[in-house]
């Protein structure tokens, strides 16, 4: 028999509550932005799938000799051991999990990486874990190594960013109405959060942009299946660029809303132009397009 209170103890161990915060832990992270930091180091934002986003020290990554330095490169997906700080907490070990060296190599995918990064890092608060983000911005960065639909997969990302972080657009009933939407063309509002239908897209025609019947049916398909079964779609590039514009709009007013940077919208800019070359680039003209079938 254990005395009550060798009992409470051995509880409260168990429990961690007279235990000593661990001072090393592991964890995967990807880096979202890195700055030099005093003479040899350097200041890395992680995304991480348990923690969320925060900051770390890596020491003396800028040193020749160092161990981690190939290992904290920008969107690079590897795994740390950390130790905490009192105000930061210290890279001890990396190794890269993978360099998506593609990435680099390719100055289309390496805008488009850059892009999907900076979304990320903007819309997202620190320390606010969130596991299915993580995983569509890992799954993100391979597809845009791999995949030839580079807009595809940006508009796939955004669509569902968002809605991972609880801006998921409104696409099948009218957000001005609340009618269900019908087969036809539409338009979109921003400020409402989602497609407004003909006679509401008129009443309120300052704030909402046109929004295609076409445009509408892959947005729609994008939000229910999944990547592989929209990068089988074939579309214009006039369509890839409709998509571009509605996503854009709805992206730049979140942003603005949240007061956001003015950098990063330039940023955006520049992704719509080189994804607009892309997109010609890789669409034969002549191709017709490929939407998905109305479902109601
Ligand atoms: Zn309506």
């Amino acid at each position: 028999m254990y005395h009550p209170c060798t009992l409470h103890l051995r509880s409260l161990l168990r429990y961690n509550i007279l235990m000593p915060r661990e001072r090393l832990y592991r964890t995967e992270a990807v880096v979202l932005r890195r700055h030099d930091f005093g003479e040899a180091d350097r200041m890395l934002t992680l995304y991480t799938p348990e923690l969320g986003k925060f900051h770390a020290l890596a020491k003396g990554v800028r040193k020749l000799t160092s161990r981690k330095a190939g290992h904290l490169e920008l969107f690079m997906r590897s795994q740390l051991l950390l130790a905490r700080g009192r105000d930061l907490d210290i890279i001890t070990q990396a190794e890269t999990i993978d360099p998506y060296r593609t990435l680099r190599e390719d100055l289309i995918r390496t805008t488009y990486a850059s892009y999907a990064i900076e979304l990320l890092d903007r819309f997202v608060e620190e320390a606010n874990e969130n596991r299915p983000l993580y995983d569509l911005l890992v799954a993100t960065l391979n597809r845009l190594c791999e995949s030839d639909e580079l807009a595809l997969v940006v508009r796939y990302y955004e669509l569902h960013l968002l809605s991972l972080v609880g801006y998921q657009p409104q696409l099948f009933r009218c957000v001005g109405c609340g009618k269900m939407l019908e087969p036809e063309d539409q338009f979109f509002s921003a400020a409402r959060g989602g497609v407004l239908c003909p006679a509401c897209g008129s009443a309120y025609q300052a704030e909402a942009v046109p929004l295609s019947l076409p445009a509408l049916k892959v947005l729609r398909f994008a939000q229910t299946h999944p990547f592989a079964e929209l990068a089988n779609l074939r579309l214009r590039a006039a369509l890839h660029a409709e998509l571009e514009r509605v996503m854009q709009h709805y992206i730049v007013f979140m942003l603005e809303r949240n007061l956001k940077s003015v950098e990063f919208l330039r940023l955006l800019r520049r992704e719509a132009r080189q994804g607009v070359a892309a997109a010609e680039l890789a669409t034969d003209p002549s191709a017709k397009a490929e939407v998905p079938s109305w479902k109601g």
